[in-house]
């Protein structure tokens, strides 16, 4: 059996860079176990509002940044209601590597273990990890850092989660499939879609022009249980594309995305404590978590670093309060206020959508974005979200108070 570390952190993605970093910046003893050498490049690119980097001074973490930001939320064609929702807030995409050694630069000296941990064992004085390789580790304290599905963290079940399902790639075209120099958000335009194919679930594009005549364009579906097959995502996308006149000339790199955006928040009285998707972190009306992890993981390693300090705490003490300081009351409310919305919205028809998002979008650029980057507090949300339902039309409002009479079927269990 291998020494007993402070804190042991499963994963090695974001997550589990980010929080074994902060806890390292902090003296914490810390070891982590990965699938893949934790400096191996990571699948996913992540989008980020730059004024989200800027408030943390990481604005150099950036590749890629576009000023010209918008969304479609008319129905196609050339009337009124297909005009260019401005956003006005610059947009980037991480430097994947940037930000990946960032958080091992501050996390030199974590010992990384190259192996699957395959059980987690909390005992009264420390908790052991069942390793795929035979070895068994030890620590005070399990971050699970292992992303949405990991099996050994308890959540209670509440039915089906909804997953956020997106078919994308970056390629050449033979014109450019959006403007020159723009990243889009949203574009709900449907006027591509025969009249059968806009009573199936919503999808919108996600596109932005990554220079030297190469984009990346994204079909997306917002959140659905089940989630929207690739299949029709890519048919869907190609069709959107067409009809634009614009054919795929070279595909350079394919994305499939699949994840869980209503999660419900594990139970807090469990004797390991996680952090990331494993946690419940994804913001559930955006999908969006790198910015949580970035503002939420040194508050987090501050509380850790403090409790550890005292040797008599045990692992479920540990993590009991390592829990109440990822999920204060306020956080847990917010999660909950946003999963209602979700729950809505997952039964919106496009039509609904459309309007729902340019209601949104009239709000005040700092309500939006505190929307949307979970930034907003209590109250304040509460207040933004009774001014979004007095602004939407009656029968968004309706909608939103009823639910929408379609409800979907599971895809993800927990
Ligand atoms: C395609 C895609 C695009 C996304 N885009 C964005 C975006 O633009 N912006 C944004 O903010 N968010 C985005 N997200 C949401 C979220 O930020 C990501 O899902 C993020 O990767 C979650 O980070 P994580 O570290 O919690 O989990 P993951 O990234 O899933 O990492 C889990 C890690 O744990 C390791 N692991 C798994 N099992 C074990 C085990 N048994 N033992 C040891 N290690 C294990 C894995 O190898 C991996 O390294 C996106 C998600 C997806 C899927």
């Amino acid at each position: 059996m291998a020494s007993c570390a402070d804190v042991l952190v499963l994963g090695g993605g974001p997550a589990a860079l980010c929080i074994a970093s902060e806890l390292h910046q902090r003296g914490v003893a810390v070891e982590g176990i990965a699938l893949e050498p934790v400096d191996a490049p990571w699948p996913n690119t992540y989008g980020i509002w730059v004024d989200e980097l800027k408030a943390l001074d990481l604005e150099h973490l950036i590749e890629h940044r576009w000023s010209d930001t918008v969304s479609y939320f008319g129905a196609g064609g050339s009337g009124v209601a297909d005009q260019t929702l401005v956003h006005g807030i610059d947009y980037g995409l991480f430097d994947r590597a940037a930000l990946q050694s960032y958080w091992l630069k501050r996390a030199d000296g974590v010992l990384w273990h190259q192996d699957s941990a395959e059980r987690v064992e909390a005992g009264a004085e420390h908790t052991l990890v069942s390793c795929a390789s035979g070895e068994v580790r030890k620590a005070r304290l399990v971050i699970d850092a292992s992303g949405a599905s990991s099996p050994h963290i308890r959540r209670p079940d509440q039915g089906p989660v909804a997953g956020q399902a997106a078919y994308g790639l970056v390629g050449r075209f033979s014109a450019a499939p959006i403007r020159s120099g723009r990243f889009v958000l949203m574009d709900y335009r449907s006027n591509h879609l025969s009249e059968m194919q806009r009573l199936e679930p919503p999808t919108f594009l996600y596109a932005m022009d990554l220079g030297d005549g190469v984009f990346f364009v994204e079909e997306t579906s917002l959140a659905l249980a089940p989630g929207v097959s690739y299949n029709v995502l890519k048919q869907r996308l190609k069709q959107r594309l067409e009809h634009r006149g614009v054919q795929i000339i070279d595909v350079i790199h394919e994305e499939f995305c699949l994840f869980p955006m209503n999660l419900p928040l594990p139970d807090r009285n469990q004797p390991l404590l996680a952090f990331g998707g494993a946690a419940s972190m994804v913001h559930p009306a955006s999908g969006y978590m790198v910015g949580a992890l970035l503002r939420r993981g040194p508050g987090l390693a501050d509380t850790l670093a403090a409790v550890l300090a005292d040797p008599s705490l045990r692992p479920a003490e540990l993590a009991r309060q390592g829990w109440q300081a990822l999920w204060p009351t306020e956080l847990v409310l917010r999660h909950q206020l946003y999963q209602f919305g979700l729950s809505r919205l997952m039964g919106f028809n496009e039509s609904l959508l459309r309007s729902h998002f340019a209601t949104f979008f009239s709000l005040a650029r700092e309500d939006w974005f505190g929307f949307l980057t979970n930034t907003l507090p209590l109250p304040r949300l509460m207040a933004v979200m009774l001014r979004l339902f007095a602004l939407s039309p009656w029968e968004l409002r309706r909608g939103l108070v009823l639910g929408a009479a379609k409800r979907q079927e599971p895809e993800f269990r927990h």
